[in-house]
């Protein structure tokens, strides 16, 4: 952390043209102080933490209507909880809004964050096998990675490795739920060390994925990592323009520990640069650490 609010304070001295493209200019609506705990950023924690009641609709429903009534007023914008407020009395750092969420290439991390209206426009149907049964949210991606995904999976079963989703696409609104639930048991702080603040989850974009074996055993646990088809992954999710997002060894870089089952759609040529280079989303970008 040291140094990294030195250099966001001038955020043109770190722009390269591709990301003036990503983020552009720093959103208005930014100017609004978005807190966030200093100490989140530097821990290195799970991207992808799950809903705590799995497919149970009934009480994401029940969440999701508690943080409407919340934003009565703000109904037809589409009911926000201002999740900065819940941070409010910590000590702040800032969180970009990307000027350019739909882009295949947009940077999410835990200093870039989407509009709180974001939602993807052309969010598909993933017709892959996944670990749970039933429609939701979470079988959608869009359309420009849901190809490419089918292909690879359809490769992997010829190499003798099946695979399954385990969550791709997630709301805003769910992350949000997912969020509150968590600061308010555990309260924001704690909250902040195994969830992604809304806005900041890679989910959100409908262009990651977590992929496990298709019996699901080890799924999303550090475990998978040592799965064939983990490594199956590591070597051949390039060819199909997904990046394992957060990659070993670049805990400082990403602001997550290593998680072998999420993939991020960049298109096919980012994602064989990023792979063949050994970099990271955000230095392919020329982005400061998120841990710096
Ligand atoms: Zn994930």
């Amino acid at each position: 952390m040291i140094g990294y609010n030195d250099t966001i304070r001038h955020p043109s001295t770190i722009r390269r043209t591709v990301n003036e493209k990503m983020i552009g200019a720093i959103d208005v609506k930014a100017k609004k102080v978005y807190t966030a705990g200093a100490m989140a950023a530097l821990l290195s924690l799970s991207a992808c933490t799950q809903l705590p009641w799995q497919d149970n609709h009934e009480q994401v429903q029940h969440q999701k209507s508690s943080v409407g009534q919340r934003n009565e007023k703000d109904k037809g914008k589409s009911a926000l909880p201002s999740s900065e407020k819940m941070v409010s009395g910590m000590n702040q750092d800032h969180i970009y809004v990307v000027a350019d969420p739909a882009s295949t290439q947009v940077l999410v991390n835990k200093h870039f964050k989407l509009p709180e209206d974001y939602v993807p426009k052309d969010l598909v149907y993933l017709h892959v096998p996944f670990i749970f049964s039933g429609k939701s949210e979470k079988k959608e991606m869009q359309a420009v990675a849901a190809k490419p995904l089918k292909e690879m999976f359809a490769a992997a079963k010829k190499d003798g490795i099946e695979l399954a989703g385990v969550s791709a696409y997630r709301s805003h609104k769910t992350q949000i739920a997912l969020f509150n639930y968590y600061a308010q048991r555990d309260g924001v702080k704690k909250a902040l060390e195994y969830s992604a603040r809304p806005g900041t989850s890679e989910h959100e974009t409908g262009l990651a994925i977590d992929v496990s074996g298709i019996t699901g055993k080890y799924a999303a646990t550090q475990a998978f990592g040592k799965t064939p088809e983990a490594a199956w992954l590591g070597k051949h999710a390039q060819d199909f323009g997904f990046i394992v997002r957060y990659p070993k060894g670049k805990e400082s870089v990403t602001g997550y520990e290593y998680e072998a089952w999420h993939l991020r759609y960049v298109g096919i040529s980012a994602a064989k640069k990023i792979t063949d280079s050994g970099e990271t989303l955000e230095e392919y970008l020329h982005e400061v650490p998120v841990n710096k």
